[in-house]
C-alpha cells in the first residue's frame, strides 16, 4: 500500500465533525512530528506544524474537521433529535450507520419514513437502541456530535468513503511535509478547523502566522458521472489534481496559479483547471487575511461530495503530493 493512501486509511477511521478536531490532530501530530521543527496549536483547534527555512514563508492548510450531526434532544421513547453540523444532504441520511461521540452505535432514519421524499433536519431521529429517555442518556447527551460510520471501499484505484473531504487533504499534506527534504521556504502545514462551519480556523492561523503565500489543500466536485454535461465538467476523476482558477470564496492569485502549473509540469504529473461555481475552501480566508495574501487552491477531484460514499483517485493524490512537493521546493 502507497504511504498516501495508508495515511488516508488511518484518517478515515477518526470520526471529528467541526468544533471537535482532537483526535484528528493528536494523529496527525504524532505522523507527523519526525519531519517539521515545530508543532503548535491555536485556541480555535488549527493544528501549526512547522518546518523552519530562511525564505517565503508558505501556509498549507488542510480541514481537520468534517461534516456531521450534533444532538439536540432526547425523547421520551429513547430517540435523539439532530441538527446538522455543516452542509449535510439530509436525503441521504435515512438508514446510515452512525457512531457517537461516546462511542455508541447508531442509525439514522427519518420521520414518516424515507420513501415520501420529505427527509429534513427537523425530521431526522437516531436510534441508539434505548427505549427510555434515561437509558439513552447513559450513552448520548445534548450536545454530542454523531458522524457517519467509516466505511472504505476499494473501487480499483478509487476510494470511496465518508469524509474525503477533508481527509484527503489532510494526507496529501502529512505526506508532503515528509516527502520535503531541506527546503528554502518556511512552510506552516496547518490543520485547520471549522472549514465545513464557515472557514472558521484558516483566517485567524493566517493572521497569526503571516504568511507570504498561501495554498489550500481541499477537495472539489468531480461531476464526469452519468448525464454529466460534455465540456463543463469540474474536474474528472484521475485528471490529475485540480488547481483552482475560482469559487465562490477566492479568485486565485495568477501568481500562485501560475506556480502551481510549473510545478505540475517539473514534477511531470498531469493537472486540470477548475472553475467550481459553488463552494469555498481554507484559500477564501487566507486570501483576505490582514493586508491579503496570495493564495491558491490545489484541488483532489472527488465524486459524491458531502454524501457517504465521497469518492477519489489514488493517483491524483499521489499527484497532488508531487506537485506540492515540487511547488515548496521552487518557492
Ligand atoms: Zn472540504
Amino acid at each position: 500500500m502507497s504511504a498516501v493512501k495508508q495515511t488516508l486509511t488511518e484518517l478515515l477511521r477518526i470520526p471529528g465533525p467541526s468544533g471537535f478536531e482532537g483526535a484528528c490532530a493528536a494523529y496527525i501530530q504524532e505522523k507527523i512530528a519526525p519531519y517539521v521543527d515545530e508543532i503548535k496549536s491555536d485556541a480555535l483547534g488549527n493544528l501549526i506544524c512547522v518546518k523552519k527555512g530562511k525564505g517565503k514563508r508558505v501556509m498549507l492548510a488542510a480541514h481537520s474537521d468534517e461534516i456531521g450531526l450534533i444532538v439536540t434532544g432526547i425523547e421520551g421513547s429513547g430517540f435523539l433529535r439532530v441538527a446538522p453540523i455543516g452542509g449535510l444532504h439530509f436525503e441521504l441520511l435515512p438508514g446510515r450507520h452512525v457512531r457517537l461521540k461516546s462511542g455508541c452505535a447508531g442509525v439514522v432514519f427519518s420521520e414518516g419514513g424515507h420513501a415520501d421524499g420529505k427527509v429534513s433536519a427537523q425530521r431526522l431521529f437516531i436510534d441508539i437502541g434505548a427505549s427510555t429517555k434515561a437509558e439513552a442518556e447513559k450513552k448520548a447527551n445534548v450536545g454530542d456530535w454523531a458522524v457517519i460510520e467509516a466505511q472504505i471501499s476499494e473501487l480499483g484505484a478509487r476510494l470511496s468513503a465518508p469524509y474525503m473531504d477533508d481527509r484527503a487533504g489532510c494526507a496529501v499534506l502529512i505526506e508532503t511535509m515528509k516527502a520535503l527534504g531541506a527546503i528554502d521556504a518556511e512552510v506552516y502545514a496547518v490543520f485547520t478547523s471549522q472549514e465545513e462551519v464557515g472557514l472558521r480556523g484558516a483566517g485567524p492561523a493566517a493572521y497569526a502566522l503571516e504568511p507570504d503565500l498561501g495554498i489550500a489543500v481541499d477537495v472539489t466536485i468531480a461531476d464526469d458521472v452519468p448525464r454529466a454535461k460534455e465540456g463543463v465538467c469540474v474536474s474528472r476523476l484521475g485528471g490529475g489534481a485540480a488547481i483552482k482558477v475560482m469559487d465562490r470564496g477566492i479568485i486565485a492569485h495568477p501568481q500562485v496559479k501560475r506556480l502551481m502549473e510549473e510545478a505540475a509540469d517539473e514534477a511531470g504529473v498531469p493537472y486540470q483547471l477548475e472553475v467550481l461555481t459553488a463552494g469555498a475552501t481554507d484559500a477564501g480566508a487566507i486570501h483576505t487575511s490582514r493586508g491579503g495574501v496570495p493564495s491558491g487552491t490545489l484541488s483532489i477531484p472527488c465524486r459524491y461530495v458531502h454524501s457517504p460514499a465521497e469518492t477519489i483517485d489514488l493517483n491524483d493524490l499521489e499527484g497532488a503530493v508531487k506537485l506540492l512537493t515540487a511547488l515548496l521546493r521552487k518557492a
